[in-house]
């Protein structure tokens, strides 16, 4: 697509958006942004979860049969799917070796297991259409590690694998795969964090602050949009230099 005014290539007008984790800190602002984009959005994310201002869908992404389900009734009622944003995600932290069998399956399950359960639905959905952007949210701590989070970390870590073989096997079909890694955000997700461990990254970060959900958005927005539409199989860190190098 030739560049024209930002605006031109940042929107999403005509085109469907599926958002996972959509109830939550990074999700909303996704479907928000996304929304006023032009994008069609769709949000997903538990039953009983609240998500506002888009149409939603109640499914547990981590298992298999349920993304399978909501797939079939997607193509039944939008046709097309342009844009994947993969917010959904919990933490269970502990050190490894107190980490139980639980712990250490339920993250894996809903963090990275429910991507390759979306891709594998997704990408022949956008293959029909003209090709799409697949953003899967992962982590800095997938990247560096963190003490007390190595299910998370390894998760995350999973991601970023997925993304780049995902984005070598679909760059054909004209589909583009990236992932975005957020430090410190502020949503519910971090809201029960110690001051310790909040003062700990913010120490960390270059711009000596967390970062907003919109943060996180306005990166999600570019990875979808034909603002980038020559990246793919890239990690883009939204951590406020929290990880340089
Ligand atoms: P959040 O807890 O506010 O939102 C997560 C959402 O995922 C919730 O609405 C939750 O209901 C949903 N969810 C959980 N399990 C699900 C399942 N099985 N099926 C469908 N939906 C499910 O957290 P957030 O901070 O907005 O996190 C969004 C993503 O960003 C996560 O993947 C998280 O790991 C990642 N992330 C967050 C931070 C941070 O500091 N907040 C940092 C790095 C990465």
């Amino acid at each position: 697509m030739d560049a024209g005014s930002s605006g031109d290539v940042l929107s999403l007008a005509g085109r469907t958006a599926l958002v996972t984790g959509a109830a939550g800190g990074i999700g909303e602002a996704v479907t928000r942004l996304l929304g006023g984009a032009g994008a069609r959005v769709v949000g997903v994310d538990l039953p009983g979860a609240r998500i506002e201002g888009c149409e939603t869908l109640e499914c547990d992404v981590g298992d298999a049969v349920e993304v399978e389900r909501m797939f079939a009734g997607l193509r039944l009622s939008h046709h097309r799917l342009d844009v994947v944003v993969h917010a959904a995600g919990i933490t269970r932290d502990g050190v490894l070796w107190k980490l139980d069998d639980t712990a250490w399956s339920e993250v894996m399950r809903v963090n990275l297991d429910s991507a390759f359960f979306l891709l594998r639905h997704a990408v022949p959905m956008m293959r029909k259409g003209r090709g799409g952007s697949v953003v899967l949210i992962a982590s800095i701590n997938g990247e560096r590690g963190k003490f007390g989070q190595a299910n998370y970390a390894a998760s995350k870590a999973g991601l970023i694998g997925l993304a780049r073989t995902a984005a070598r096997e679909t760059g054909s079909f004209g589909i583009r795969v990236n992932v975005v890694a957020p430090g410190l955000i502020d949503t519910p997700m971090t809201a029960g964090l110690t001051e310790q461990v909040k003062r700990e990254a913010l120490a960390q970060s270059a711009l000596g602050r967390a970062g907003r959900p919109d943060d996180v958005a306005r990166a999600v927005l570019f990875l979808a949009s034909a603002m980038s539409d020559h990246i793919t199989g890239q990690v883009l860190r939204v951590d406020g230099g929290q990880l340089i190098g």
